[in-house]
């Protein structure tokens, strides 16, 4: 099974079938569970078996066919699946790190993976350096001998920048800190992350894993070791575990994970290249152009661009008229949906943070993030030329 190949890993790793041998997955939508004897329940709290569970929020058989499966498809050694993305990076982090604590994490984030850095951390003690991810020179002035952990998008959130997993990895385990890689937008289908150097590799599940826009979710995958010793009791005490009816969702959206998001991507890739150079926009962003800056990192790491791209149309007026302009694109902030979606993210994900942070994160009044759907490219690109005629 370790041979097979991620497509095959998608649809078959993790299976656990009843005695009635069903083709899809069962949902065991119970939070509880029997013992035949007072000495079997007294086992199994010691120590629960591979098929042994005890109470939803500890572990789930659907929940751990999902866990099993998404971490064979990674590469990593187990997964604890958790309410959702957030849930997921707070658990993450928070599991590991205590007051006294230094972590290094890069800026550019997802409003609330940076609400959780700047400031539940440091309510709690720990001391955080943000850095320009993209610049390995302020990695190294920031690691120190206590860092304990480093944290990053490896492709930021809107503004598409590219972390080198590899580079910074080098850097944090020189010290013996523990690298956690937000890997949302390079999704497990272009990920080598754990390959390439990441310890901890977080996925959203709401994004590219469900991918149809019903549920939330979140994975925290590395080694055994963390996983089960570090992880799950912060999080089977705390709270943020996985239901089993998401489970069930994201089991079947991993099957059909891979064509989507290929799909998705060669989509994108042929939109960014037509709409470059439209006289409507000022920028296109997308890191699968030979203009992005960091178009070589891109290709190495994941070998294709992602299913976003980023617009510029130049004032926060004209991106409006654009939005509302748009026809089958959805003015919504969800991303790696079967369905288009445009956000406007100076005045919504981004909403909180102060003007010169937007600016020093390239999120500009004109900035219109596009997450690229699965509709046909000839009607998405027909839909936002009409709206950039708008603009
Ligand atoms: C959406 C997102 C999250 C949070 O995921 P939820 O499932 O919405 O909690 C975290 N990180 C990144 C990069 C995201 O895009």
């Amino acid at each position: 099974m370790t041979t097979w190949k991620k497509r095959t890993k998608a649809v078959h790793s993790g299976t656990r079938r009843s005695q009635y041998g069903e083709v899809s997955e069962a949902i065991y939508l119970t939070q509880g569970f029997v013992y035949d004897t007072a000495e079997d329940a007294e086992a199994r709290f010691l120590k629960a078996g591979e098929d042994e569970f005890i109470y939803a929020r500890y572990g789930n058989p659907t929940v751990a066919m999902f866990e099993d499966r998404i971490a064979a498809l990674e590469g990593a050694e187990d997964g604890f699946a958790c309410a959702s993305g957030m849930a997921a990076v707070n658990g993450a982090l928070t599991s590991m790190v205590k007051a006294g604590d230094h972590v290094v994490s890069s800026r550019a984030l997802f409003g609330s993976c940076l609400y959780i850095l700047e400031d539940v951390l440091s309510r709690f003690g720990v001391e955080v350096t943000f850095v320009d991810g993209t610049d390995l020179d302020q990695w190294a002035a920031a690691i120190r001998a206590d860092t304990r952990a480093v944290f990053f998008e490896s492709m930021s959130n809107p503004t598409l920048q590219v972390i080198d997993i590899r580079a910074v990895s080098k850097l944090a385990h020189a010290v013996g800190a523990t690298v956690i890689v937000d890997n949302v937008f390079a999704t497990p289908v272009y990920s080598d992350a754990i390959a390439q150097g990441a310890d901890v590799v977080v996925y959203s599940a709401t994004k590219h894993i469900d991918g149809q826009g019903r549920a939330l979710g979140g994975i925290i995958l590395g080694k055994q070791e963390f996983i089960r010793g570090t992880v799950e009791p912060y999080m089977k005490h705390t709270g943020g575990s996985m239901s089993p009816f998401s489970a069930w969702l994201m089991l079947k959206g991993l099957e059909t994970m891979d064509l989507r998001v290929r799909a998705q991507t060669a989509t994108a890739q042929e939109l960014a290249e037509a709409l470059q150079g439209h006289k409507a926009l000022k920028n296109v962003i997308y890191p699968g152009l030979s203009d992005h800056p960091q178009h070589d990192l891109v290709q190495a790491q994941m070998g294709a661009g992602g299913t976003v791209l980023a617009i510029d149309c130049g004032s926060q007026a004209a991106a409006f008229k654009v939005l509302n302009a748009l026809e089958i694109v959805l003015i919504s902030n969800n991303l790696g949906d079967a369905k288009s979606i445009a956000t406007h993210p100076a005045t919504t994900t981004h909403q909180r943070l102060p003007d010169a942070q937007k600016d020093s994160l390239g999120i500009t009044p004109g900035l219109i993030r596009l997450s690229v759907g699965l509709e046909d490219p000839a009607d998405l690109l027909a839909d936002l030329t009409q709206a950039l005629g708008k603009g």
